[in-house]
């Protein structure tokens, strides 16, 4: 398919734009381009035909299943893209007197609000642009908690090994040292292991729960007891909340602080479909240090982004809580379970859960006998599933799992695809046995096979080059 730079027609499309009806202004020579921008030049129907074309060879939660563990591509109801067009909305200035712009703070409040509810925190901000740069913020809280108090011999973090992977990166980011302690064979945190590394030099633990291998934590009360005994703080990664949205709440389970992903839990478009937005909610003691709204704020309150953070997404998960409501929310987590643990169990004699027990809103398989057997890795079965019109699960993550495919098939999905998914995954299995050279030649009906995506990571070529 050919860029839209190389379908450019010198002169075409230029009738749509309206004639100059002022008079002409002469900017300051410094400020004019010495030659005209390199833009394509198409008619609107040619622009229209390719951005479809584009469109239809893309994979996305409105063309197929697409079980992304950790990530979650859940369908996003058309309302939310609704409300957060709406004019107030899209036409308000960051910079507006607060007279002009009530109906868009009482938004804010409003969604503050109702995630307290969720969270079980006192307080909120939406200022960080995404689930890593909330975590960011809320290990700034407990740092700033511990500087204020002029403790400054916390130094560690505590993250166990079946934390998603920018828990650690974050705690360095904020000059901590990261203490990784080990799960025990359940898939649980090690309290023995956690129990040696805490003490004076504590500053805090972080947790993803659901951990990464689809369980929560059975522990909790005991962790966050034990944690706070030693005088550190507990950060709950709250990315993915599907499992949990009004059924239990992070802050009874003795949380201080908390990061949750709205374009994750509260259905607003990410990847490629749009900016997200990490919400993080703490308890009273850090309310003095967390974002405000407000820019030039002079109080001890840290700032990680202009102005109210991604606006319009707050407005996309607000509308989400709303029309779910008090029952709706909890359901959509009961069903994110259910889901999950009917594709497990129906999986199960054909690729084998790495942890088998009940699991929450995900579940991870190891494929690594499957790989002895029959050579076929994980990854060409996933290049399979792309023939088979879904698109893979997370794949080699998390790490404490080897050949892991992580499987996420959300609340979304009827009863009928996860039928026909499982139907898939199991020919998939048996495909393995018969033809393990026509897997690893995968996908035999993608635009791209398999291209290095370590060179693409770490040499992308992100601009057109005429
Ligand atoms: C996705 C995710 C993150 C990071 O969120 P981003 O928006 O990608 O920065 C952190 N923790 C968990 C558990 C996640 O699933």
């Amino acid at each position: 398919m050919k860029l839209i730079f190389e379908k450019s027609v010198a002169g075409r499309g230029q009738q749509y734009l309206p004639k100059c009806d002022v008079e002409e202004v002469a900017l300051p020579a410094g400020l004019v381009r010495k030659e005209a921008p390199k833009l394509p030049e198409l008619s609107e129907t040619d622009v229209s035909r390719h951005y479809t074309e584009l469109n239809k060879r893309v994979h996305g939660v409105n063309s197929g299943f697409y079980p992304l563990g950790s990530c979650t591509m859940k369908y996003n109801p058309r309302i939310d893209e609704e409300m957060a067009a709406l004019p107030g909305f899209t036409g308000v200035h960051p910079l507006a007197p607060a007279y002009a712009a009530r109906g868009c703070a009482e938004a804010l409040e409003t969604a503050e609000q109702y995630l307290n509810e969720i969270f079980g925190m006192d307080a909120c901000t939406f200022q960080p642009a995404a689930g890593a740069h909330g975590e960011f913020t809320g290990v700034l809280l407990i740092k700033q908690y511990h500087d204020a108090r002029g403790d400054s011999k916390r130094t560690k973090i505590i993250v166990p090994d079946s934390a998603h992977g920018t828990n650690p990166a974050t705690a360095a980011m904020c000059g901590y040292q990261i203490v990784n302690i080990p799960s025990a064979p359940n898939g649980c945190v090690d309290l023995d292991a956690l129990k040696k590394v805490l003490g004076e030099d504590t500053a805090g633990l972080m947790l993803t729960n659901p951990n990464t291998v689809g369980i929560f934590d059975e522990n909790i009360l005991e962790i966050t007891r034990l944690v706070h005994e030693a005088g550190g703080l507990c950060y709950y990664d709250g990315a993915n909340l599907n499992a949990v949205m009004g059924v239990v709440r992070p802050g009874d389970m003795g949380f201080d602080c908390i990061h949750s992903n709205l374009h994750k839990t509260f259905a607003t478009p990410h990847g490629g479909g749009g900016p997200g937005a990490g919400a993080v909610g703490c308890k009273a003691h850090l309310i003095p240090y967390l974002p405000k709204s407000k820019m030039m704020d002079e109080s001890d309150a840290i700032q990680v982004r202009s102005f109210a953070g991604n606006f319009l997404v707050v407005i996309k998960a607000l509308t989400y809580i709303m029309t779910l409501g008090r029952e709706g929310i909890p359901e959509a987590a009961r069903n994110a379970v259910l889901n999950a643990n009917y594709m497990q169990s129906k999986i199960k004699g054909t690729f084998e859960p790495a942890f088998d027990r009940i699991c929450m809103h995900e579940f991870v398989l190891d494929l690594s006998k499957f790989k002895k057997e029959t050579g076929v890795s994980a990854m060409d079965v996933a290049k399979c599933m792309i023939d088979n019109g879904m698109h893979p699960p997370t794949m080699y993550f998390p790490l404490i799992v080897h050949e892991a495919l992580m499987i996420e098939p959300t609340e979304t999905e009827s009863r009928e695809t996860l039928d026909w998914a499982c139907e898939v995954i199991r020919s998939l299995y048996e495909l393995g046995y018969k033809d393990p050279e026509y897997m690893h030649n995968a996908p035999h009906s993608a635009q791209i096979g398999r291209p290095d995506d370590v060179r693409a990571a770490r040499n992308p070529i992100l601009r057109f080059h005429p």
